[in-house]
């Protein structure tokens, strides 16, 4: 497992704005750049005053700004602001909310919800998904809606059906599907899950088919069959729970358009759960 990255691990390391340029800079472009307007490659140096460095060549004058193209140039929060806000998200199991920055951070409300969605959509853009394989488990969920009256058709209504697969012990994928037949998710596990995967899902019909390709075990629910052997959909059921615990006690609600952004969140945190001290730094070199 690895070490834990502490809030005094972050002051120490981020000290001030001046530190958090320095590291955007270094991730952006390396310690050493190779000029774009000179050809020659140097450490180039800050200049006092204004967030940019300037190649070390004499007379050359070519300036980089490490915060031009990211969230942190369009706004008058410093910049440590920013950073504490990234680390408050990668290192919270739960998620962070708007009133949680806003009391962090000494920011107002707005400016608060505005760096969290920020912050949320570039957490959602560095997780690209690698093929999955192995043993993996597959299944769908509902979330949202106000979960009033009788009957199937008033229960689901405003629901999202979210779509979900986790390798055991490895990647989680997450995705907001317009429903949950076989026609739509098919082809999404066969677009993601090697061939000859052991895969685990309940007894939904839509997967079916799984066994051809796959060695596809399906636990019966319904007969209350949670696990056979070595099979079962614990880890991605589990995940549901904390996402929908999470949701509950972090936002009151959210809305089926914010959803994806959020899932993001939630799926970056799992698939970055073992180097937690690289978090940070992934995070800011996808500007
Ligand atoms: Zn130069």
């Amino acid at each position: 497992m690895a070490k834990q990255f502490t809030v005094q691990d972050f002051f120490r390391r981020f000290k001030d704005d001046d530190a958090c340029l320095d590291h955007l800079m270094t991730v952006r472009y390396g310690e050493r750049v190779t000029c774009p307007k000179c050809s020659k490659s140097g450490r180039f140096v800050r200049i006092t005053g204004i967030p940019a460095y300037a190649c070390p060549t004499p007379r050359c004058g070519h300036h980089i700004h490490p915060m031009a193209g990211t969230p942190f140039a369009r706004t008058h929060t410093p910049l440590q602001k920013w950073f504490y806000a990234m680390y408050l998200f990668t290192t919270s199991r739960h998620g962070v909310s708007a009133k949680e920055l806003q009391r962090q951070l000494g920011v107002t409300y707005k400016t608060a919800w505005r760096i969290g969605h920020e912050i949320r959509k570039y957490m959602a853009a560095v997780d690209g998904t690698p093929p999955m394989g192995g043993h993996v488990e597959i299944d769908e969920t509902y979330i949202g809606g106000k979960n009033r009256g009788e009957g199937r058709a008033n229960k689901m209504k405003g629901k999202a059906t979210v779509f979900g697969i986790v390798e055991r012990a490895g990647n989680l994928f997450t995705k907001v599907v317009p429903n949950s037949r076989r026609v739509t998710l098919e082809p999404i596990i066969r677009d993601l899950v090697e061939e000859g995967s052991t895969v685990n899902t309940d007894e939904h019909p839509a997967y079916n088919d799984l066994r051809d390709g796959y060695r596809h075990v399906a636990l019966n629910h319904r007969a209350e069959e949670w696990v056979r052997g070595k099979h079962h959909t614990n880890s991605i059921e589990s995940f549901w729970g904390l996402l929908k615990r999470s949701i509950r006690s972090t936002h009151i609600s959210v809305s089926a358009k914010h959803l994806p952004k959020y899932l993001g969140e939630f799926e970056y945190r799992h698939n970055m759960r073992k180097h937690p001290e690289k978090m940070l730094g992934r995070l800011l070199l996808s500007f």
